[in-house]
């Protein structure tokens, strides 16, 4: 199947009666990138893959692979291939014969689907499982037959909805990095529907985040970690602490809080005046027990102290009631008292509710990373 450059989404929509699933998908993928598709349940990701595989017509706008138009083609005659969660293998046929299945429907001869397939069952480090059938394989394995199905069809894109999302944990990671090397070592064009953030920043090259069908951001890992361009992006991407503040004076992008009557500088993220309320978005991560010398204190109680191996995660109490996390090496109980700090461009201060401006149009940034090697 021929390569592509560009697959232009132009105010791709689908709604399902009077709900608008996906709104106005604007996004340029080129040839090579990986992109994932991130959101919570029900933001419109599968959607978007369903609209994207021609599972399901959109209801406006239109799907273009380079000049050609392709939202009205059959599924079948996209040459796009699909992973999904649940692997939908055929339990009577052996793993060879899945890998196999869709060359025979392609009417490809009988001596290059031996060889192709083998190639592909290779790829995914299957050939000593190719006699077997699906039901004898582990979930791993089995996801694995899956991608070498929609991989030997030498696609030219590459569709994938949660195909991890059945796998443990160490499963999981292990498939992450086998997904990528496929995507690199075969040039592949791949989009990913995830809900799992750290998944999407580590595979993809770009990441495209929705909310209730609306994209709220498309930009590289760097940049959605990083930079997120409104509040909900910044929760995502595990900006957890979502803290009322508010501002006593400006510099520039530099702004100066007051955060349960403690002094806080940020960065602003909206455009906000002296007196204004905010919302301090911080990382758990971002947030330090104060050393002695520290500027900044904010005074908490520790509440609730969670193991985790060479970390505690604990959630405190700020004197106005506030709840903030954080993580520390410390050894704290609940009822000690500390202070806190934080980094001034670590803190992201956005508008609060009702003064939010609309989020900035998401910008469909041109690739900034190679994807193939
Ligand atoms: P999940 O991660 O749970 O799969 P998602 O982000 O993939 O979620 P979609 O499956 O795209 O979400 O659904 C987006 C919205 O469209 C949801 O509100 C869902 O209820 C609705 N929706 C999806 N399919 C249909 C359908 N066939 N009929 C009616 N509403 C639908």
């Amino acid at each position: 199947m021929s390569r592509f450059s560009t697959l232009r989404l132009e105010r791709v929509s689908r709604s399902f009666g009077r709900h608008a699933a996906l709104h106005a998908l604007e996004l340029e993928i080129q040839g090579g990138e990986f992109i994932a598709l991130l959101g919570p349940s029900g933001c419109g990701k599968s959607t978007a893959l369903n609209c994207l595989a021609g599972l399901l017509p959109l209801t406006g706008g239109a799907i273009h692979l380079d000049a050609e138009r392709i939202d009205g083609i059959a599924p079948e005659r996209r040459g796009f291939g699909m992973v999904f969660q649940n692997y939908a293998l055929f339990p009577h046929l052996t793993v060879r014969g899945n890998v196999a299945f869709g060359l025979k429907m392609a009417k490809v001869p009988k001596a290059d689907i031996a060889r192709r397939a083998d190639r592909a069952l290779e790829m995914v480090h299957l050939t000593a499982h190719a006699h077997k059938r699906p039901g004898q394989l582990s979930g791993g394995q089995q996801q694995r037959v899956a991608i070498a199905r929609a991989i030997v069809l030498e696609p030219r894109l590459v569709l994938m909805d949660e195909p991890l999302s059945n796998l443990d944990a160490a499963l999981r990671l292990e498939m992450r990095t086998e997904i990528r090397r496929l995507h690199q070592s075969l040039g592949l064009t791949t989009v990913y529907v995830t809900h799992d953030q750290e998944e999407a920043l580590s595979l993809a090259d770009r990441l495209v985040l929705l909310r209730d069908g609306v994209m709220q951001q498309v930009g590289t890992p760097e940049e959605v970690y990083g930079r997120p361009a409104n509040r909900y992006v910044a929760g995502f991407m595990g900006y957890r602490n979502m803290l009322d503040v508010t501002v006593t004076a400006t510099h520039g992008g530099h702004l100066s809080l007051r955060l349960a009557d403690a002094p806080l500088t940020g960065l602003a993220r909206d455009s906000l005046a002296p007196g204004g309320h905010g919302i301090a978005a911080i990382r758990p991560e971002d947030l330090d027990v104060a050393g002695e010398n520290a500027t900044g204190r904010i005074p908490a109680e520790i509440e609730v102290v969670e193991y985790h191996g060479r970390e505690l995660a604990v959630q405190a109490r700020l004197s106005d009631g506030q709840r903030v996390h954080f993580r520390t090496a410390d050894r704290l109980a609940p009822g000690a008292r500390v202070d806190l700090t934080a980094a001034p461009d670590r803190v992201l201060v956005f508008a609060a509710e009702g003064t939010q401006q609309l989020p900035e149009p998401a910008k469909n940034l041109p690739r900034q990373k190679a994807a193939t090697p």
